[in-house]
C-alpha cells in the first residue's frame, strides 16, 4: 500500500492552494488507487503529499471542493482518520451541505447537496486541505 502520512507530518497541516492546471492523470490514479486500496471514505491530498486541493469522497475524485452552504442543524460525529492511526474523535459536523466541485481537467464543475455520512466525509477531507485533522476541533 502506498505510504499515507500520519500525524506529525507537516504536510497535514498545510493549507493547500487550488489547482489552476487539469490535474495529470497520474496523480487521480495514485488518489484512487490508494482510496481503493486502503478501503477508506475519504482521502485528501495532504495524506499523499500531493500539494493541490483534491480529495476523494467514497470513489469521487474532486478537485477544488468548496461548501457554499451548510445546514445550520450540526451533529457531533466520531471519526477516525487514516493519519491519526487508533484515534477517534468527537467532531461537530453540519448534517446538510451543498458542496461544489470540478472534474480533473477542470472543464467541468458540479454542485450536489449532501446528507449525513456523505457531507460528513466530504466536511473531514476539506478541513484537511485547510491543514485542520481531526484532532484540533475540540
Ligand atoms: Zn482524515
Amino acid at each position: 500500500m502506498l505510504m499515507i502520512k500520519t500525524y506529525p507530518d507537516e504536510f497535514l497541516t498545510r493549507v493547500l492552494p487550488e489547482c489552476t492546471d487539469s490535474v495529470s492523470q497520474d496523480i487521480v490514479d495514485m488518489m484512487m488507487d490508494v482510496a481503493y486500496e486502503s478501503e477508506c471514505l475519504g482521502l485528501a491530498a495532504n495524506q499523499l503529499g500531493v500539494p493541490h486541493r483534491i480529495i476523494v469522497v467514497l470513489k469521487r475524485l474532486m478537485v477544488n471542493p468548496v461548501i457554499l452552504k451548510t445546514s445550520k442543524s450540526v451533529i457531533s460525529v466520531e471519526e477516525g482518520c487514516f493519519s491519526l492511526p487508533g484515534e477517534t474523535h468527537k467532531v461537530l459536523r453540519h448534517e446538510v451541505i451543498i458542496v461544489e466541485w470540478q472534474t480533473p481537467d477542470l472543464k467541468e464543475t458540479k454542485r450536489q447537496g449532501w446528507v449525513r455520512e456523505l457531507a460528513f466525509i466530504a466536511q473531514h477531507e476539506i478541513d484537511h486541505l485547510n491543514g485542520i485533522l481531526i484532532n484540533d476541533e475540540v
